[in-house]
Protein backbone atom coordinates (compact mmCIF):
# COMPACT_ATOMS: atom_id res chain seq x y z
CA UNK A 1 0.00 0.00 0.00
CA UNK A 2 1.85 3.51 -1.19
CA UNK A 3 1.96 5.67 1.99
CA UNK A 4 1.04 8.94 1.62
CA UNK A 5 2.77 12.14 3.95
CA UNK A 6 1.10 15.70 4.12
CA UNK A 7 4.44 16.78 2.06
CA UNK A 8 3.51 14.09 -1.12
CA UNK A 9 -0.17 15.26 -0.86
CA UNK A 10 1.25 19.24 -1.43
CA UNK A 11 3.33 17.71 -3.76
CA UNK A 12 0.54 16.25 -5.67
CA UNK A 13 -2.29 19.20 -5.61
CA UNK A 14 0.72 21.75 -6.84
CA UNK A 15 2.05 19.63 -9.39
CA UNK A 16 1.32 16.13 -10.41
CA UNK A 17 4.77 15.84 -12.82
CA UNK A 18 6.49 16.72 -10.02
CA UNK A 19 5.10 14.57 -8.10
CA UNK A 20 6.12 11.86 -10.64
CA UNK A 21 9.02 12.62 -10.95
CA UNK A 22 9.93 13.09 -7.10
CA UNK A 23 8.27 9.81 -5.47
CA UNK A 24 7.89 7.47 -8.31
CA UNK A 25 10.81 8.11 -10.61
CA UNK A 26 12.89 9.10 -7.55
CA UNK A 27 14.79 11.93 -9.49
CA UNK A 28 16.62 13.73 -6.63
CA UNK A 29 18.58 16.99 -6.65
CA UNK A 30 21.27 17.91 -4.17
CA UNK A 31 19.57 20.35 -1.47
CA UNK A 32 21.81 23.61 -1.77
CA UNK A 33 23.89 24.40 1.04
CA UNK A 34 22.28 27.40 2.56
CA UNK A 35 18.80 25.69 2.32
CA UNK A 36 20.75 21.84 3.75
CA UNK A 37 21.92 24.31 7.18
CA UNK A 38 18.21 25.62 7.74
CA UNK A 39 17.45 21.58 7.76
CA UNK A 40 20.20 20.54 10.09
CA UNK A 41 18.98 23.58 12.74
CA UNK A 42 15.32 22.40 12.40
CA UNK A 43 16.34 18.99 12.84
CA UNK A 44 18.57 19.62 15.80
CA UNK A 45 15.51 21.70 17.17
CA UNK A 46 13.16 18.91 17.18
CA UNK A 47 15.84 16.82 18.43
CA UNK A 48 16.31 18.99 21.82
CA UNK A 49 12.34 19.08 22.04
CA UNK A 50 12.25 15.82 21.95
CA UNK A 51 15.00 15.17 24.50
CA UNK A 52 13.39 17.44 27.14
CA UNK A 53 10.06 15.51 26.38
CA UNK A 54 11.38 12.36 27.04
CA UNK A 55 12.86 14.07 30.19
CA UNK A 56 17.27 13.65 28.93
CA UNK A 57 18.93 16.40 29.81
CA UNK A 58 19.71 18.58 26.12
CA UNK A 59 23.16 18.38 25.36
CA UNK A 60 25.42 20.60 27.21
CA UNK A 61 25.73 23.60 24.42
CA UNK A 62 26.93 26.71 25.19
CA UNK A 63 23.73 29.03 26.56
CA UNK A 64 24.82 31.55 23.86
CA UNK A 65 24.72 29.20 21.25
CA UNK A 66 21.31 30.42 19.27
CA UNK A 67 19.83 27.13 18.86
CA UNK A 68 19.81 26.41 23.06
CA UNK A 69 18.83 30.59 23.31
CA UNK A 70 15.77 29.54 20.94
CA UNK A 71 15.10 26.59 22.78
CA UNK A 72 14.61 28.52 26.06
CA UNK A 73 13.04 31.27 24.49
CA UNK A 74 10.34 28.98 23.11
CA UNK A 75 10.10 27.06 26.47
CA UNK A 76 9.46 30.47 28.32
CA UNK A 77 7.15 31.78 25.27
CA UNK A 78 4.60 28.77 25.76
CA UNK A 79 4.73 27.62 29.78
CA UNK A 80 1.28 25.97 29.32
CA UNK A 81 2.60 23.63 27.12
CA UNK A 82 5.48 22.38 29.13
CA UNK A 83 3.07 22.46 32.54
CA UNK A 84 0.11 20.24 31.79
CA UNK A 85 -1.83 18.79 34.26
CA UNK A 86 -0.41 15.00 35.48
CA UNK A 87 -3.31 13.52 33.74
CA UNK A 88 -2.76 14.76 30.63
CA UNK A 89 -1.51 12.66 27.92
CA UNK A 90 1.05 13.93 25.65
CA UNK A 91 4.12 12.81 23.25
CA UNK A 92 6.31 13.72 21.34
CA UNK A 93 7.25 12.64 17.62
CA UNK A 94 3.82 11.17 17.92
CA UNK A 95 2.76 9.04 14.95
CA UNK A 96 -0.46 7.53 13.20
CA UNK A 97 -1.83 5.65 9.85
CA UNK A 98 -5.14 6.15 8.51
CA UNK A 99 -6.39 3.41 5.45
CA UNK A 100 -7.97 5.73 3.11
CA UNK A 101 -8.98 4.66 -0.41
CA UNK A 102 -6.58 2.20 -0.30
CA UNK A 103 -3.26 4.35 0.69
CA UNK A 104 -2.13 4.50 4.00
CA UNK A 105 -2.58 8.19 5.40
CA UNK A 106 0.54 8.97 7.71
CA UNK A 107 0.80 11.60 10.44
CA UNK A 108 3.94 12.85 12.74
CA UNK A 109 3.09 15.03 15.17
CA UNK A 110 6.08 17.20 17.05
CA UNK A 111 3.47 17.13 20.28
CA UNK A 112 0.68 15.67 21.08
CA UNK A 113 -1.42 16.87 24.15
CA UNK A 114 -4.54 15.34 24.73
CA UNK A 115 -7.13 15.62 28.14
CA UNK A 116 -10.42 15.08 28.88
CA UNK A 117 -11.82 18.04 27.34
CA UNK A 118 -9.81 18.24 24.22
CA UNK A 119 -6.74 17.25 21.66
CA UNK A 120 -3.93 19.92 20.81
CA UNK A 121 -1.21 19.01 18.15
CA UNK A 122 1.43 20.81 17.94
CA UNK A 123 4.28 21.47 15.01
CA UNK A 124 7.27 22.69 15.79
CA UNK A 125 8.25 24.96 12.52
CA UNK A 126 12.30 26.59 12.37
CA UNK A 127 11.37 29.09 9.90
CA UNK A 128 10.25 32.59 10.15
CA UNK A 129 6.28 32.79 10.58
CA UNK A 130 5.03 34.27 6.55
CA UNK A 131 3.38 37.16 6.48
CA UNK A 132 1.00 35.69 4.54
CA UNK A 133 -0.57 33.00 5.87
CA UNK A 134 -3.62 31.66 3.93
CA UNK A 135 -1.36 29.23 1.96
CA UNK A 136 -0.82 27.65 5.64
CA UNK A 137 -4.43 27.08 6.32
CA UNK A 138 -4.81 25.15 3.03
CA UNK A 139 -1.57 23.44 3.59
CA UNK A 140 -2.41 19.39 3.73
CA UNK A 141 -0.15 19.48 6.89
CA UNK A 142 -3.14 21.90 8.26
CA UNK A 143 -6.00 19.70 6.90
CA UNK A 144 -4.67 16.30 7.05
CA UNK A 145 -3.30 16.50 10.75
CA UNK A 146 -6.68 16.79 12.88
CA UNK A 147 -8.39 14.61 10.30
CA UNK A 148 -6.17 11.55 10.67
CA UNK A 149 -6.62 12.15 14.54
CA UNK A 150 -10.66 12.54 14.44
CA UNK A 151 -10.86 9.38 12.47
CA UNK A 152 -8.43 7.53 14.61
CA UNK A 153 -9.56 8.70 17.75
CA UNK A 154 -13.02 9.40 19.88
CA UNK A 155 -12.26 13.27 19.92
CA UNK A 156 -15.08 14.70 18.00
CA UNK A 157 -13.94 17.44 15.16
CA UNK A 158 -14.40 20.17 17.37
CA UNK A 159 -12.75 19.51 20.39
CA UNK A 160 -9.24 19.11 18.16
CA UNK A 161 -6.85 22.18 17.07
CA UNK A 162 -3.59 22.14 15.12
CA UNK A 163 -0.94 24.90 16.62
CA UNK A 164 2.21 25.89 14.43
CA UNK A 165 4.74 27.52 16.47
CA UNK A 166 7.38 29.72 14.65
CA UNK A 167 9.81 28.86 17.35
CA UNK A 168 12.24 31.83 15.10
CA UNK A 169 9.96 34.26 15.50
CA UNK A 170 10.55 37.42 13.23
CA UNK A 171 14.06 38.14 11.52
CA UNK A 172 14.18 41.27 13.80
CA UNK A 173 12.24 39.76 16.60
CA UNK A 174 14.28 36.14 16.84
CA UNK A 175 14.20 35.38 20.45
CA UNK A 176 10.02 35.91 20.35
CA UNK A 177 8.76 32.72 18.82
CA UNK A 178 4.90 33.06 17.60
CA UNK A 179 1.64 30.87 17.24
CA UNK A 180 -0.73 30.23 14.71
CA UNK A 181 -3.92 27.73 15.98
CA UNK A 182 -6.45 26.77 13.47
CA UNK A 183 -9.70 25.46 15.45
CA UNK A 184 -11.28 22.15 13.78
CA UNK A 185 -14.83 21.45 13.59
CA UNK A 186 -17.22 18.65 11.56
CA UNK A 187 -17.59 21.41 8.54
CA UNK A 188 -13.84 21.35 7.84
CA UNK A 189 -13.68 17.55 8.45
CA UNK A 190 -16.05 16.85 5.92
CA UNK A 191 -14.69 19.35 3.31
CA UNK A 192 -10.99 17.42 4.06
CA UNK A 193 -12.72 14.28 3.84
CA UNK A 194 -14.06 15.11 0.11
CA UNK A 195 -10.91 16.60 -0.97
CA UNK A 196 -8.52 13.50 0.10
CA UNK A 197 -10.98 11.65 -1.78
CA UNK A 198 -10.68 13.94 -4.93
CA UNK A 199 -7.09 13.84 -4.58
CA UNK A 200 -6.60 10.12 -4.21
CA UNK A 201 -8.99 8.99 -7.07
CA UNK A 202 -7.27 11.44 -9.57
CA UNK A 203 -3.71 9.97 -7.72
CA UNK A 204 -5.24 6.07 -8.69
CA UNK A 205 -6.22 7.44 -12.28
CA UNK A 206 -2.58 9.01 -12.81
CA UNK A 207 -0.75 5.84 -11.37
CA UNK A 208 -3.05 3.77 -14.17
CA UNK A 209 -1.87 5.66 -16.63
CA UNK A 210 1.67 5.70 -16.11
CA UNK A 211 1.74 1.89 -15.80
CA UNK A 212 0.50 2.10 -19.16
CA UNK A 213 3.17 4.57 -20.31
CA UNK A 214 1.96 8.24 -19.45
CA UNK A 215 3.20 10.89 -17.83
CA UNK A 216 1.36 12.64 -15.33
CA UNK A 217 0.22 15.63 -16.15
CA UNK A 218 2.23 19.19 -16.00
CA UNK A 219 0.90 22.05 -14.18
CA UNK A 220 0.11 25.20 -16.16
CA UNK A 221 2.43 27.50 -17.14
CA UNK A 222 0.87 30.65 -15.34
CA UNK A 223 0.93 28.48 -11.67
CA UNK A 224 4.39 30.32 -11.45
CA UNK A 225 4.91 26.97 -10.11
CA UNK A 226 7.81 26.06 -12.92
CA UNK A 227 10.06 29.18 -12.35
CA UNK A 228 11.96 27.65 -9.35
CA UNK A 229 11.40 24.09 -10.57
CA UNK A 230 14.22 21.52 -10.42
CA UNK A 231 12.55 19.54 -13.31
CA UNK A 232 12.20 22.88 -15.68
CA UNK A 233 14.67 22.26 -18.30
CA UNK A 234 13.19 18.40 -18.27
CA UNK A 235 9.67 19.35 -18.59
CA UNK A 236 10.72 21.99 -21.03
CA UNK A 237 9.61 25.19 -19.48
CA UNK A 238 12.96 27.14 -19.69
CA UNK A 239 15.49 26.41 -21.58
CA UNK A 240 19.36 25.17 -20.79
CA UNK A 241 21.01 28.82 -20.21
CA UNK A 242 17.81 29.93 -18.00
CA UNK A 243 19.51 30.11 -14.30
CA UNK A 244 16.74 27.98 -12.28
CA UNK A 245 16.15 29.53 -8.87
CA UNK A 246 15.63 26.61 -7.19
CA UNK A 247 14.56 26.35 -3.84
CA UNK A 248 12.49 23.98 -0.95
CA UNK A 249 8.78 24.85 -1.10
CA UNK A 250 7.98 25.55 2.38
CA UNK A 251 4.51 23.89 1.50
CA UNK A 252 6.07 21.03 0.54
CA UNK A 253 8.69 20.39 3.22
CA UNK A 254 8.53 17.05 4.84
CA UNK A 255 8.21 16.35 8.63
CA UNK A 256 10.94 15.76 10.48
CA UNK A 257 11.80 11.77 11.40
CA UNK A 258 13.81 11.78 14.50
S1 LIG B 1 8.64 22.30 -14.29
FE1 LIG B 1 6.51 22.81 -13.90
S2 LIG B 1 5.36 21.15 -14.87
FE2 LIG B 1 7.47 20.44 -14.65
S3 LIG B 1 7.53 19.34 -12.70
FE3 LIG B 1 8.14 21.42 -12.30
S4 LIG B 1 6.29 22.50 -11.70
FE4 LIG B 1 5.67 20.60 -12.72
Amino acid sequence: MLRLSQGQLNLLEACPRKFQHTYIDQLGFPTALEYQEQINWGNQFHLLMQQRELGLPIASTSRSDPLQQSVAAFIQAAPEIFQTPPDTFRQSEHSRSLEFQGYLLTVIYDLLIMDDRQAQILDWKTYPRPQQTRWLKQNWQTRLYPFVLAETSDYPPEQISMTYWFVRGQPDRPTQPERITYAYGPQQHQQTQQDLAHLLNQLTHWLDRYEQGEAFPQVGRSSGNCETCSFAVRCQRVDWETPIASFPDLATIEEVTL
